[in-house]
């Protein structure tokens, strides 16, 4: 019922009365009235007038369940959506709610998380309060080897909907990190299940450093946050339910052939690394290359000295900037 109630005061321009409210929910005048309250509570900021009704004066950076519901403008991604304020990595949870039967397009979100992951082990920062943790079960029938390219599927979403909420500059590296003003602001790690030749689920998670003060020392060089790089709050809501419109659009793109033929152009206009030098760090070896742009299947085409071209993929490989991170 909030949910319903937030999206019906957020799709108002002026008043919503508490008549039309509890017409619309079929519950009491008290019922919506308590509601409201609790609302308020959570931080809303909602004006209330007798004889006219509500109003949402502003909605602040709220993550709950209810307000992620009230923003999903989409036909099934995100449209099933756990919340939780601490978890210990929304890919795990996908995981096992992927083994349960979950259905195509539920998406875990957590506030926290005590555990978050990146490739091959390594940690993701995950702090409370600031960020985005999501992960989106998908149930795609494609050969489990041209599941990576929905990595890059996700990533294009993520950029395209950050691009929009912020109007900064957005970019990607590739495979798999968002990059703004050449330092990392969003990573995203896909895992999946297979059975045979099937995929039985493949999962997307994205982390995105959103209202992030301060990032540990560590990491300070390399990452930042749209906070740092603007100084102002955003609201995570409505970021989540930008990439979910986007995510939904991309992934039918993809699926018209099962390759990234038709976001190949967009993902290659947003690449940090196009048409520069390169590092390229494959687990025995590291050389420099000339990046040109991916392929249909999601690998990153380079020019090495001798003038050769090749298709490298994901799998253990880094690409850096020649003079640093991006
Ligand atoms: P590479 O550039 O080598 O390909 P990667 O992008 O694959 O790295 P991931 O495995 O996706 O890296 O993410 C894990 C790494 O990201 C960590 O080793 C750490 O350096 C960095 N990291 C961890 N937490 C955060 C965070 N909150 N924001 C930005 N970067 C982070």
């Amino acid at each position: 019922m909030k949910a319903q109630i937030l999206k019906m005061l957020r799709e108002s321009e002026g008043f919503v009365s508490g008549q039309q409210l509890c017409e619309v929910l079929r519950v009491s005048r008290t019922a919506v009235w308590k509601a409201v309250n609790q609302l308020k509570e959570e931080g809303y900021q909602i004006e209330a007038v007798r004889n006219r009704g509500y109003h949402m004066v502003d909605s602040p950076d709220i993550l709950t369940r209810e307000e992620l519901i009230s923003m999903m403008d989409t036909d099934w991604a995100g449209q099933k959506i756990y919340y939780f304020d601490e978890i210990d990595s929304t890919n795990t949870c996908a995981k096992q709610l992927g083994e349960q039967g979950a259905s195509h397009g539920t998406l875990i979100v957590a506030e926290e998380q005590s555990a978050g992951r990146g490739r091959r082990g390594r940690t993701w920062e995950s702090p409370a309060g600031s960020s985005i943790y999501m992960s989106i079960l998908l149930r795609p029938e494609i050969p489990p080897v041209n599941a990576p390219m929905l990595t890059l599927a996700m990533g294009l979403s993520a950029a395209e909907g950050l691009q929009e909420y912020t109007s900064l500059d957005i970019q990607i590296k590739w495979p798999n990190d968002i990059i703004l003003n050449r330092k990392k602001l969003a990573g995203i790690l896909t895992e999946m299940s297979t059975e045979m030749d099937c995929i039985n689920y493949v999962i997307i998670g994205t982390g995105i450093n959103v209202n992030m003060k301060q990032l540990p020392a560590e990491l300070a060089k390399k990452a930042t946050s749209l906070r740092l790089e603007t100084g102002r709050i955003m609201r995570r809501s409505e970021i989540i339910a930008l990439i979910m419109k986007k995510f939904e659009k991309n992934y039918q793109l993809f699926m018209e052939n099962g390759d990234l033929r038709r976001l190949q152009e967009e993902y290659n206009n947003l690449l940090i690394t196009r048409e520069k030098e390169v590092r390229i760090i494959e687990s025995q070896e590291e050389y420099d290359a000339y990046a040109l742009g991916i392929n249909e299947k999601g690998e990153l085409l380079v020019r090495e000295s001798d003038g050769t071209t090749k298709a490298i993929s994901s799998g253990e490989i880094s690409v850096r900037g020649i003079y640093g991170y991006a």
